[in-house]
């Protein structure tokens, strides 16, 4: 993260409220802007842990308040503490540091253990970004050592593809999220349903009506929260405006003066609209799209040079292939929708899922319209393995959704992603 100060504005100024936040130190609120009650804030924390209280987050400042983003520190343990006394020092559970620890036993000083913190890991009034994600990923598998986290692959800016999976079963189950970068509210959606999850289950509770454990033993849920990292930082300000690939993306906007900039930005960072991109009748999507205008690099719409041109779409399909999955959920935004037809393909099941899960949500099972029915996906998916596969386009208004509709968009959703794993 840049060194931050007074008067400095970005995304990385909402994270550094939500670290102090988390730390105990009120900013007053997420800001966008460094404002006096950061500054505050701030001080406070450095006089806390003992380090130059200068109202500057720097380096030192970072390495003390980069825990409370991963959700949890990592502790050496010394002569005489115990599970309590460590659990009661830095406000968490026993529970949550056993199942962070489970190999631990006894408490031999020296020895170094994860110690999650008292509050979720996947914060729910934020704006997006791969180093977010990053995060949250390396905060999620800390807390829950049993559950597997990699690199698919990575983006043209070199953002890793993370995936997080999720169970023992022998049936695979693959959300992916983020596919376009302004609805990017997809992917806290997705990390928020796992740690969800992963909560229930540790704890023995209930998820949706349905019980964890079993869902666990009898299928493997794949999640990949963020597909377009690169496209996700630019709507949200993560990229510097200095640099080139942002420039670049900026040029392309320009040609279309009626998509505003970055904000209707879809496409991944060199401008192909990644769910446009699957070879599933690539050349009719092609064909709409062109008559539309879209022919090249593009903030949207623009379906690339040839199927799996974008690399961000070929890890996605490499990465299915590999995995055999029994059914799909992409999540887009908007219009409370389900989409669950490719064509004339209705592989077994298929309707019957949707519709269980448009009941669940309150979300309509409908038939794509027309223009967008080619070369997503989803089509892709189904008509490859005539299998279960649904695009959800959650919530309403217009992209981007803010992140103060989550608490909105995330109940319905909570529900059908529980539902559909159970069904798969
Ligand atoms: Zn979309």
């Amino acid at each position: 993260m840049r060194v931050l100060k007074i008067g400095d504005r970005g995304i990385d100024v909402q994270y550094l409220s939500l670290a102090l936040r988390r730390a105990g130190f009120d900013t007053g609120g997420i800001k966008d802007e460094f404002d006096e009650g950061v500054h505050n804030a701030l001080v406070a924390f450095q006089n806390n842990v003992g380090i130059t209280a200068d109202g500057i987050a720097g380096e030192m400042t970072y390495e003390r308040l980069m825990p409370y983003l991963r959700g949890y520190d990592v502790i050496v343990i010394e002569n005489g503490d115990t599970v309590e006394s460590i659990a009661q020092r830095t406000g968490t559970t026993v529970d949550a540091i056993r199942i962070a620890n489970p190999m631990l036993e006894s408490f031999i000083p020296g020895a170094v253990i994860n110690v999650p913190f008292g509050f979720d890991v996947v914060p729910t009034d934020v704006d997006w970004s791969h180093e977010l994600t990053t995060y949250v990923i390396e905060g999620l598998k800390a807390r829950y050592p049993f559950i597997s986290t990699a690199s698919a692959g990575e983006s043209v800016m070199d953002n890793e593809l993370w995936t997080l999976s999720i169970g023992s079963g022998i049936k695979r189950v693959f959300y992916n999220g983020s596919h376009h970068a302004n609805e990017w509210i997809t992917t806290p959606v997705l990390l928020k349903f796992a740690e969800d999850y992963l909560k229930a289950l540790t704890l023995g509770e209930q998820l949706e009506g349905r019980n964890p454990s079993e869902l666990y033993s009898t299928k493997t849920l794949v999640i990949m929260p963020l597909v377009n990292p690169d496209g996700v930082d630019l709507v949200t300000g993560a990229i510097p405006t200095d640099s080139q690939y942002y420039i670049t993306a900026r040029n392309i906007g320009a040609a279309y003066s009626s998509i505003p900039f970055p904000s209707g930005w879809k496409a991944n960072i060199v401008g192909t609209d990644l769910n446009l991109n699957y070879p599933a009748s690539w050349e009719t999507a092609r064909e709409i799209k062109a008559n539309q205008g879209f022919t090249s690099p593009a903030p949207r719409d623009f379906v690339g040079s040839s199927p799996l041109s974008a690399l961000e779409s070929r890890i996605v399909y490499n990465y299915t292939l590999n995995n055999d999955f029994a059914l799909t959920v992409s999540m887009h935004t908007q219009g409370n929708v389900i989409y669950w037809k490719y064509l004339d393909f209705m592989p077994p099941r298929s309707e019957e899922i949707g519709r269980e899960l448009a009941r669940v949500s309150g979300y309509s099972l409908e038939d794509t319209p027309y223009a967008s029915s080619f070369a997503g996906y989803k089509d892709w998916f189904i008509s490859y393995y005539n299998r279960p596969g649904y695009t959800i386009e959650i919530g309403r208004g217009t992209n981007p959704l803010p992140i103060s509709d989550f608490d909105t968009v995330y109940p319905p959703n909570r529900r059908l992603l529980t539902e559909a794993l159970y069904l798969a």
